[in-house]
């Protein structure tokens, strides 16, 4: 089984925190499309095996018209194996989200819509620069089922400087009242070369805080644990059944492609990552040629991303993973390492190796550079 991701690099607004490629210039997403395609096409024997899962991301999925999506999902669909039930994720900004919209994706075969809401709390909504209102928040998940496509999944962003621990679990709360099978919820990182991080350094806006960030954590783990959330990757909650294959996939180690500027591809041996422009984007698609740079991923660099994989996931790091793929002297590291970190109380055994401890999870990738081999 493999993958594939389409990057849409193209949003209405900037919103402040942001740290993704794109651009506000809309007004170039036709020719972006026409590079699409070709991209497909020149691709096309990138990946050997059917394609279980594909997914719109971005930028901003949710702007492209009938007609644009209409020509990619043809492209894919013409150069590509798909899996007869094939996960279609898109995602949508509520601004976009309309009935007339969501029925169109309906009927392009969609049937996971990842709705980037962020908040339910409209200060929140504003500091972050968001460019729609928690009134149409409300609206694009009711037009969504309204629509057909029940299979959803909210992002959340927590540990912002308006977000009470009451509003937090307001928001809560509206995920058990509209029955959304899955949630995403991210910490707010202020990165560098970010409109947020100009304007903290400047003392335009608050700063968040690391503590409440933690203490926001702890709330979503225990309050959606309680409405039946599994909580299988640290960022990720699910209802039973409702895990998103894609990202799945991505921690399995599962081939993909990534198509459009910025996406990255894997193969088991290397990655590689389509330059992050869309001018010489669509320039260098335009002349036959696929901008990238490739990694080729040697056994250390493989061995860490496994640990960070899967120290992030429920089901943890799994012995017998680690000797089947890297061999007996990573697995002679990691226990080692491990038998340190379970004095620390971060661990805790499972039946086929280890996971962080339930108090560690907010720590998870700070424990898993513990275990880092750099060379
Ligand atoms: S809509 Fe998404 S990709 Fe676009 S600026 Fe906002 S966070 Fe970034």
């Amino acid at each position: 089984m493999s993958g594939i991701y389409i990057h849409i690099p193209f949003c209405k607004k900037a919103c402040h925190y942001c740290n993704f490629h794109f651009s506000t210039q809309i007004e170039h997403i036709n020719d972006f499309v026409d590079a699409l395609v070709k991209e497909v096409s020149l691709q096309k024997k990138y990946l050997s095996q059917p394609v279980q899962t594909l997914y719109f991301g971005g930028g901003t999925p949710s702007l492209l018209t009938d007609a644009q999506l209409h020509k990619i999902i043809t492209a894919i669909q013409v150069n590509f194996s798909l899996s007869p039930n094939i996960e279609l994720t898109l995602e949508a900004n509520p601004d976009d989200i309309n009935f007339e919209k969501t029925k169109m994706w309906h009927d392009h075969g969609i049937n996971r819509l990842s709705i980037g809401i962020q908040s339910f709390q409209e200060d929140a909504l504003n500091w972050m620069n968001r460019a729609h209102t928690t009134i149409q928040s409300h609206q694009s998940i009711e037009n969504a089922k309204k629509a057909g496509i029940d299979n959803l999944s909210i992002d959340l962003i927590y540990g912002t400087p308006h977000l009470s621990k009451e509003a937090l679990l307001n928001d809560i709360e509206m995920l058990h009242h509209y029955q959304i099978p899955h949630v995403s919820c991210y910490a707010l990182t202020v990165e560098e070369k970010t409109a947020l991080y100009h304007l903290i350094k400047d003392k335009k806006i608050e700063d968040v805080d690391a503590n409440k960030q933690a203490e926001h954590f702890e709330i979503l783990v225990e309050q959606l644990g309680k409405i039946g959330y599994e909580h299988y990757e640290i960022s990720n909650f699910a209802k039973p059944g409702h895990q998103s294959k894609h990202n799945s996939n991505y921690w399995k180690g599962i081939p993909y492609l990534g198509l459009g500027p910025s996406a990255h591809s894997y193969n088991i041996e290397s990655r590689q990552w389509n330059i992050a422009n869309n001018h010489l984007y669509i320039q260098n698609i335009n002349k036959g040629t696929v901008p990238f740079e490739v990694e080729n991923l040697e056994t250390p660099t493989r061995f860490n991303e496994y640990i960070m994989i899967s120290l992030r996931l429920l089901e943890g790091v799994n012995f017998q993973v680690i000797e089947d793929r890297f061999g007996a002297a990573y697995l002679a590291h990691t226990i080692n390492i491990k038998d340190q970190l379970n004095n620390l109380g971060q661990l805790q055994n499972t039946q086929k190796g280890f996971c962080i401890a339930k108090e560690a999870r907010f720590l998870a990738d700070g424990i898993a550079s513990e275990f880092f081999i750099t060379d």
